[in-house]
């Protein structure tokens, strides 16, 4: 029997209960796991209180003491990867060792964010008359960061590394859903030294909690990863304070099999990302554009690596995909599924939820979709592949861009003209050619229209939490 964790608010340096409490479930038994206190109005006027006063004492630590503190926590975060990830898996569904592996690479996320703060050069430029003229970058201040359920330990890591690597102090309001890894990893953190103020964890209502931290005027950014609609309404209340904000939203991404690809590789590969995490990946494989001459074998080597994932408890061994996260996405995939069939489309494999406790889905694979099906149009977030034949390459790249997100977007070609014809046509932040790539902490990941601005990951990703001073020093 695998323990759960106690749950709580941080602020100021101290965890604290409240009255109001949600439970927290095990989408895979529907069983209660624990209860997650909520913030009021008075708890979150305290953490932007204590991110102000944080934020003063983190900035002016030295660097070297700074990255040194931060190192700690990413060492305290990998030994606890077993840990973790088991809480992570309870709460959020997903097999044990993706969810351990999850633990692993936001530990290097955190480690190389640090190491790269080192490196937030400003510049001198030779001047004109008997000024020094010089760019300097410094932390923009208290961030408020918002982060969803799918990766628990990657969405709350990616804003906090960044934000205190580059010097801020940060409220963040973690997935009420996954919230005991959040927990997890603000522990490692207040175990490694980070002084009090600078990093401060809340949960409660999503809307009420975002509307108030965004007004705050010692707010100075916003950063959220989640669903478009509710992107573009944090980025308009950001706007209408003048704030600056980072949006990673949802995108739908396509994977164009060329007829030179070879198609049991590109189905063996397009399947494996397809079904990690259930599908709930916002770079997740999802409108699947094969070239009609390595059509059926594409969609035959699909079907059977669909049969080959093995669906149960995360923690059980074996298991290759978990249950969905959450009832919203079970709805969603069936309200999915009966549209795609009620358009003519065949469903191959799944469709349905499976019958057991847990919020469990079948692989999924449907054919001959046509483009108007709402599975082609939204984005699943879940295992479904709506897989479609296709005869011209402007065509279907006509078809890749057709839809206002620009997240991810895969290729398969041998051609190397081929494969940067894709590489120039796909509007997409994030490109895999042969192969589908996961994000890494050196790299930025991001998406391009409606999936939103802002980087993390590599230099662009600490970027986003400076802000640029231009100095003019005229000597005394
Ligand atoms: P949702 O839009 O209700 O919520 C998405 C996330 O945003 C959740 O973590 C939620 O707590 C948070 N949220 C919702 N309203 C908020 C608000 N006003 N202020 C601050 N945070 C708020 O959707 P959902 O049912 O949780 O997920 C469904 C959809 O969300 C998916 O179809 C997918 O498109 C998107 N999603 C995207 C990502 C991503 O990584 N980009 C992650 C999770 C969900």
């Amino acid at each position: 029997m695998t323990s759960y964790t106690d749950l709580g608010l941080f602020i100021d340096g101290e965890w604290s209960g409240g009255s109001q409490t949600v439970p927290v479930l095990n989408p895979a038994t529907e069983e209660v796991l624990g209860h997650l206190p909520l913030a009021t109005v008075a708890d979150l006027d305290r953490a932007v209180a204590a991110a102000v006063k944080g934020f003063a004492v983190w900035r002016s630590m030295p660097v070297d003491q700074r990255v040194a503190i931060l190192h700690k926590a990413a060492d305290l975060l990998a030994s606890r990867a077993d840990r973790v990830g088991r809480i992570m898996t309870l709460e959020q569904g997903k097999p044990f060792k993706e969810a351990r592996g999850e633990a692993l690479r936001v530990a290097n996320t955190l480690r190389w964010d640090a190491d790269d703060a080192r490196r937030a050069y400003g510049r001198i430029i030779p001047s004109a008359d008997d000024t020094v003229l010089s760019v300097r970058h410094e932390p923009v201040g208290p961030v408020a960061a918002f982060t969803p359920w799918n990766f628990p330990a990657g969405g709350p890591m990616r804003k906090i590394a960044a934000a205190l690597s580059a010097g801020c102090s940060i409220v963040i309001k973690a997935s009420e859903e996954t919230p005991g890894t959040a927990c997890e990893l603000v522990r490692c953190f207040v175990e490694a030294g980070v002084p009090h103020g600078v990093l401060n964890l809340v949960f409660g209502d999503p809307a009420e909690v975002s509307r108030h931290l965004i007004a705050e005027p010692e707010i100075r950014l916003v950063a959220f990863t989640g669903s478009i609609p509710v992107g573009k309404l944090l980025a308009a209340q950001a706007g209408s304070e003048m704030k600056p904000s980072l949006m990673e939203l949802g995108g739908h991404a396509p994977v164009i099999v060329c007829a030179d690809a070879d198609p049991v590789v590109a189905a063996r590969k397009a399947a494996f990302a397809k079904f990690v995490n259930a599908g709930q990946v916002c770079t997740s494989p999802s409108r699947f554009l094969v070239h009609e001459d390595v059509y059926d074998e594409f969609v035959t080597e699909f079907v059977a690596a669909a049969d080959r994932v093995v669906v149960g408890d995360g923690l059980d061994d074996g298991v290759t995909m978990g249950p969905l996260a959450n009832p919203r996405r079970l709805k969603a995939m069936e309200e999915m599924v009966s549209d795609a069939v009620s358009r003519g489309a065949q469903l191959v494999r799944g469709g349905e939820r499976i019958d057991r406790a847990g919020f469990f889905f079948a692989p999924t694979v449907l054919t001959g979709v046509p483009a108007d099906a709402l599975v082609m149009t939204e984005e699943p977030f879940g295992p479904i592949a709506p897989i479609v034949p296709f005869r011209d390459l402007d065509a279907a790249l006509a078809t890749a861009n057709s839809l206002p997100y620009g997240l991810a977007a895969y290729g398969f070609t041998r051609s190397s003209s081929t494969a940067e014809r894709l590489i120039r046509g796909f509007e997409a932040g994030i490109l895999s050619i042969n192969h589908c790539g996961g994000s890494v902490s050196e790299a930025p990941s991001g998406g391009v229209k409606q999936s939103g601005y802002g980087k993390e990951g590599g230099p662009e990703g600490l970027e986003g939490y400076l802000v640029t001073k231009r100095v003019s020093h005229l000597l005394a």
